[in-house]
């Protein structure tokens, strides 16, 4: 027997192990089994190079939970190690390491000690988060000299021995004697967790305990249905080969769907489509990403993105390595070139993070684009579902709005759908104004707004739908693209001081008529909200009509996204009553010498302006109808 001490020069770092590396304890399993997958992974390179006497055999890696003797087994048939190599790897180098790793620990912010230890593993040593003593069973897989199967063991203090001992089997056999406080990791369902967090794609087959399920026996019954039994079989936890690492040329569709299926067992929905990444110059990346269907919350959605390092789990949060507006995709990126031991400013001035980021975004591009020609139909069909991500993309990254605008649909409210360039060209003739400017008429609501609408396509325009959750601040940015081009919301003004195309048709009411009018419309609505004004409209117009100023509505609109002008959420709505100074009844509204008469036809023709504004509710709602079946029944 050899006894040792792995290294008396430090102070001993297994106490901070145990007691201060608290937040992911669990991370000793994502060590262990990734080691072992590793040797596993060398065993059959060397195979393949002709350099492995033995049968290569089963190389499943098995993990052991053993409740009655307190003890976690993690079992390869990699290519195991020689004493001397015991002595170099583990007490040298993973020492030396595993040192390394808790100096650095030691002077972070909590915030970084967390990311720190969940993306840059601790090695063999995380093995004494949970043990108290651990000890090494191994064989090489080389024959001849010194290759007796050997012993390591340490209790958690810097001593350890080793001894040669019996084993026939090549490979490597990690026993964690359970400490006290860990003994939560007994239980099998708590390891079957870390596996399926961890491991669940790793290359080698793992198995932890034994599972039932049903078989066919072959025979049947006697109405001729399938018999079943029961039946025990090894749990294997992981797919060894799962899509993102096959070629895009050997996947179906359904198997993209089915790989969508397995990452996220609880969305039912089918994604709209996929982008196979593959790169290996200047970096290594390869991955799936899906375009999920969007939910009437993106949030919800956000952060759904698996990030791996050679099929090993590293984090769901790629907040930094792909562009924030990608982070509504799903899907997998398994990048060994991302450097996971940094801080998260770091990665984001990291220049190969910031060359990963700007190739995710290109082929995300190329793909839309794709899409877009090869299938203009489908592409329409999608669009719906794509817009918010493209628009997303084009307000918060240049490139990108550089790519989509070429792709970027328009929809009106006939259902037709326009490139830019297309939609331009649809209205450039009618809807400049006098002063050569173009505007751009839009809807939040059909229904709402629907009296506007219609007003709008009888003077011959167009009304494009702008009902997205982003399309606030859509408009802002292709306003400051687009040139000599500005939005409005169709009921933002009446619609021919929108469109302006000449001067102010003369009032049929002058100056005198408009002030012994204006009082008594002021007696019905309030001051603060409305500003009322005369207009000289066509007679066929509404005699009265309520709109919503465009800028004012916009900014509160924004800041009930979030924009930081939350005081502009406390600002009394404001809106315009316009009065048609040329329709009949506003004439006979004035005429009208029974003041008690009077006040109810200005109540009724405003009430009926709010109504088309969907701004009349409660008491006074209840009051219009009633008042209006009075009016029907004189
Ligand atoms: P790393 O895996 O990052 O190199 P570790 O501390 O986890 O660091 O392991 C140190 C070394 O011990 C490994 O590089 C490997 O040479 C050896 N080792 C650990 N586990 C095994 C195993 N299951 N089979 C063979 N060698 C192993």
């Amino acid at each position: 027997m050899q006894t040792g001490t792995i290294n008396v020069q430090t102070e001993n770092i297994f106490p901070i192990i145990k007691k201060f590396l608290y937040s992911d304890h669990e991370i000793f399993l994502r060590e262990l089994v990734s080691n072992a997958v590793d040797a596993t992974q060398k065993l059959k390179t060397l195979a393949s190079m002709g350099k492995v006497k033995d049968e290569m055999g089963d190389l499943t890696i098995h993990v052991e939970v053993d409740k009655k003797n307190k003890q976690i087994r993690i079992i390869d048939r990699g290519i195991g190690m020689t004493s001397e190599e015991v002595d170099k790897y583990i007490n040298q180098i993973a020492f030396s390491s595993a040192e390394e790793f808790v100096k650095k620990y030691k002077g972070k912010s909590d915030a970084d000690k967390n990311a720190l230890i969940g993306h840059f593993g601790l090695g063999f040593y995380s093995a004494f988060m949970v043990a108290e003593k651990v000890e090494i069973r191994t064989k090489t897989y080389k024959k001849g000299g010194a290759t007796k199967a050997v012993k390591w063991e340490c209790d958690g203090s810097p001593n350890f021995t080793m001894d040669d001992i019996d084993k026939n089997d090549r490979g490597t056999e990690i026993i964690l004697h359970v400490a006290k406080d860990s003994e939560e990791f007994l239980e099998e369902y708590r390891i079957l967790e870390l596996l399926r967090k961890y491991s669940k794609f790793l290359p080698v087959p793992i198995q932890c305990g034994m599972e039932k399920t049903s078989e066919p026996t072959g025979e049947k019954d006697k109405d001729g249905h399938d018999q079943y039994k029961e039946v025990e079989k090894p749990r294997i936890i992981n797919n060894t080969k799962p899509a993102w690492t096959q070629k895009p040329a050997d996947l179906k569709d359904e198997d993209y769907k089915n790989f969508y299926r397995e990452l996220y067992p609880m969305n039912f929905e089918e994604p709209l489509f996929h982008i196979h990444l593959n790169v290996d110059y200047p970096f290594n990346l390869t991955g799936i990403l899906y375009f999920p269907k969007v939910k009437k919350n993106i949030e919800v959605q956000r952060d759904k993105i698996q990030l791996y390092s050679n099929q090993v789990f590293v984090t769901d949060s790629v907040e930094g390595i792909v562009p924030d507006f990608l982070t509504l995709l799903h899907g997998v990126i398994d990048s060994p070139d991302i450097p996971l031991n940094v801080s998260r400013s770091y990665l984001q001035s990291d220049s190969n993070v910031k060359k990963i980021s700007n190739h995710i975004m290109k082929k995300v591009g190329d793909k839309l684009e794709e899409l877009f020609k090869n299938n203009r139909e489908d592409f329409e069909k999608k669009w719906d579902d794509i817009k918010v991500f493209i628009e997303y993309g084009m307000i918060s990254e240049e490139k990108f709005y550089e790519r989509a605008e070429k792709f970027a649909m328009f929809k009106n409210t006939d259902g037709k759908y326009f490139t830019f360039d297309e939609y331009k060209k649809h209205v450039e003739k009618t809807q400049l104004d006098k002063d050569k400017k173009l505007i751009y008429l839009y809807t939040t609501d059909t229904d709402e707004q629907h009296a506007f609408i219609e007003t709008a396509k009888s003077r011959g325009y167009d009304v494009m739908i702008m009902s997205g959750v982003l399309d606030n601040h859509f408009i802002n940015t292709l306003e400051q693209k687009f040139e000599n081009t500005s939005f409005a919301r169709v009921d933002a003004d009446i619609i021919d001081k929108l469109i302006k195309k000449e001067e102010d048709q003369p009032s049929k009411l002058d100056e005198k008529d408009q002030e012994k009018l204006k009082p008594v419309f002021e007696k019905f609505v309030n001051k603060e909200n409305y500003n009322i004004s005369f207009e000289s409209l066509s007679e066929t117009d509404q005699p009265v009509i309520i709109t919503q100023p465009e800028f004012m509505r916009r900014m509160k609109d924004m800041s009930k996204l979030g924009g930081g002008m939350d005081y502009m959420g406390t600002l009394p709505d404001s809106y315009n009553l316009v009065i048609n100074s040329n329709h009949k009844l506003i004439s006979e509204i004035l005429n009208e010498k029974d003041a008690a008469k009077q006040d109810t036809l200005v109540k009724q023709v405003t009430d009926l302006a709010r109504l088309s504004q969907n701004l009349l509710k409660g008491q006074e709602l209840t009051d219009f109808i009633k008042r209006s079946v009075e009016m029907i029944g004189k």
